[in-house]
């Protein structure tokens, strides 16, 4: 077996197999070179002015070993186990859904609604992508994080840690939400639910369904259980000045009103038009 192939070779091999999967030549492009930065510590934007450089057997084998699981439609994100958000680089693994950009566009709209000193709960905390930039931009929130899943509470730990400095500064809770009464009562909720319709899982795509954590992307099956349950909750859950702020699926608008009938609720687009985040007050 000749393992002394050039960067070019590989990117040349890498990328003609992704081709033929369809995937499109820019992510073929971008997945490789994630991969080949990861495996050389070369950074990404200098492998294409490294590209006569020899990978040392070892590195090739790594590499093909994670050529495969992308092959394969493993998220880069899981395979590097990481994912940037906000600016800042977060650890992710199969216990955590990936943070997407819709998300970062929900800590502004909560930023811009409430005050500074608020006691904020993050529902299905997962990477811990929300509290922990909520928490690092505005350091007077009093800020919990709470999921049902404990895996998913000691990556966002490890993320608090490595972004905040110290975990101690968001109150961490393992826990279903949807059975929980707090201590004291929250002013804000804000959470990126499940919401997702179990019926709908063909229309993922397989590196989603295949790989992302079931329990963070379904909510039963009309993909509303987890608002109809959180919607009677309300009242335990907040003051009684209390907002929420919720992403909600592309589509989802309509039904949320009428599930939301008795609070006050506005609707915002995100970047690409569709009505993705409710706020409102109870
Ligand atoms: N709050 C996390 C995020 O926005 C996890 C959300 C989820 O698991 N549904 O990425």
């Amino acid at each position: 077996m000749n393992y002394d192939l050039t960067i070019k070779e590989i990117k040349n091999q890498s990328i003609k197999k992704l081709l033929e999967k369809n995937i499109d030549i820019y992510s073929a492009n971008l997945d490789v070179d994630i991969l080949l930065s990861f495996i050389t510590k070369i950074a990404r934007e200098f492998i294409l002015s490294n590209d006569k450089k020899i990978l040392s057997k070892d590195e090739y084998c790594h590499y093909q070993n994670l050529f495969e699981r992308r092959f394969n439609d493993e998220p880069i994100a899981y395979i590097i186990e990481k994912k940037e958000f906000y600016g800042h680089s977060f650890k992710v693994n199969k216990n955590v859904l990936i943070p997407r950009p819709e998300t970062e566009e929900l800590i502004d709209i909560v930023i811009n609604n409430i005050s500074s000193n608020s006691n904020i709960v993050d529902i299905g905390s997962g990477s811990g992508c929300i509290a922990i930039i909520l928490k690092h931009l505005i350091a007077t929130y009093n800020m919990a994080a709470i999921d049902i899943s404990s895996y998913a509470i000691d990556v966002a730990k490890e993320n608090a840690l490595s972004i905040l400095g110290n975990s101690s500064l968001i109150k961490f809770i393992n826990a279903d939400a949807l059975n929980y009464t707090p201590d004291k009562k929250f002013d804000v909720i804000v959470s990126n639910p499940p919401y997702i319709a179990k019926s709908d899982i063909n229309i993922l795509s397989n590196d989603v369904k295949n790989y992302e954590p079931s329990i963070a992307l379904f909510s039963g099956d009309s993909g509303y259980e987890f608002y109809e349950k959180i919607h009677n909750r309300l009242d335990i859950l907040l003051t009684e000045k209390g907002k929420f702020f919720f992403e909600i699926g592309y589509n989802q608008e309509l039904n949320l009103r009428k599930i939301f009938h008795d609070k006050y609720v506005s609707f915002i687009k995100d970047l690409s038009g569709h009505s993705r985040f409710m706020i409102g007050a109870i």
